[in-house]
């Protein structure tokens, strides 16, 4: 099933269009990794399917649908997604406050929360943080934090940037197990920069010049060359 359809979108900034898609679909429950060189597109097509931003032309369809510009319509849309940031920002309140946020603004009650914050800490590894504030955390444990506050919010669909920031070996071997238990079953597009995440991949979408050059899996696209 397509959960989302892009039909002759185009995204432009004044004369200049940044982002011009014939025709795409996202499967759901399926993992996508975008590639491409900078400025190819890849934050800018992001922003669409996170509903943060609008087309300038064409149709992007959700769940069949089409998305258009009702305020509350959006926000009900934003609400199925998560963006996981590169550089995600946090309150400077404590570690598990900044993952109930979210929980709260959608109006869960305080034991779901107190669990779905208990719950997340465990999976990527930070219980032991729990009280601490946020901003003493190290950059490796940040990240492992946006996951949490994104898993928490348990997502039908789940946009991530992935960071390139160089971080240590154990720490990118918690970020990855963070990241693997946020991914699972879930419907994934995230902008790709490790290649662990293009091999795990069910379809590579690459990009240039605001343009989808091809989509199909690894083999596929091997099998081009
Ligand atoms: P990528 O994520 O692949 O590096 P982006 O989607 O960030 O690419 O950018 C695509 C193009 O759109 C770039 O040329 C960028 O300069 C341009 N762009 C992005 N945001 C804006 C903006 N707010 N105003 C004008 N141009 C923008």
């Amino acid at each position: 099933m397509s959960l989302y359809q892009l039909e002759h979108l185009t995204r432009a900034y004044g004369r200049r269009i940044v982002l011009a898609i014939g025709q795409l679909e996202i499967e759901a429950g399926r993992m996508y990794a975008l590639l491409g060189p900078n400025g190819a597109g890849k934050t800018t097509l992001l922003n669409l399917l996170a509903f943060l931003d609008e087309p300038s032309t064409g149709s992007l369809r959700f769940r069949g649908k089409a998305v258009g510009s009702d305020r509350a319509e959006r926000l009900a849309l934003r609400r199925q997604v998560v963006l996981v940031d590169q550089h995600p920002i946090m309150f400077s309140t404590s570690v598990a406050a900044n993952i109930e946020f979210g929980l709260k603004i959608r109006k869960i009650d305080r034991t779901a929360r107190q669990r779905a914050v208990q719950a997340a800490l465990e999976t990527v590894g930070l219980e032991r943080y729990r009280a601490a504030r946020a901003h003493e955390l190290s950059g490796g444990e940040t990240q492992r934090l946006a996951l949490a506050r994104a898993l928490a919010l348990a997502p039908t669909v789940l946009l991530c940037d992935e960071p390139t920031a160089s971080v240590d070996t154990e720490t990118e071997k918690e970020i990855q197990k963070a990241l693997d238990n946020l991914v699972q079953g879930r419907t994934t597009i995230a902008i790709a920069h490790r290649l662990s995440t293009l091999r795990k991949a069910d379809r590579l979408v690459v990009m240039d010049r605001g343009v989808v050059v091809e989509v199909g899996t690894h083999d596929e696209l091997m099998a081009r060359q």
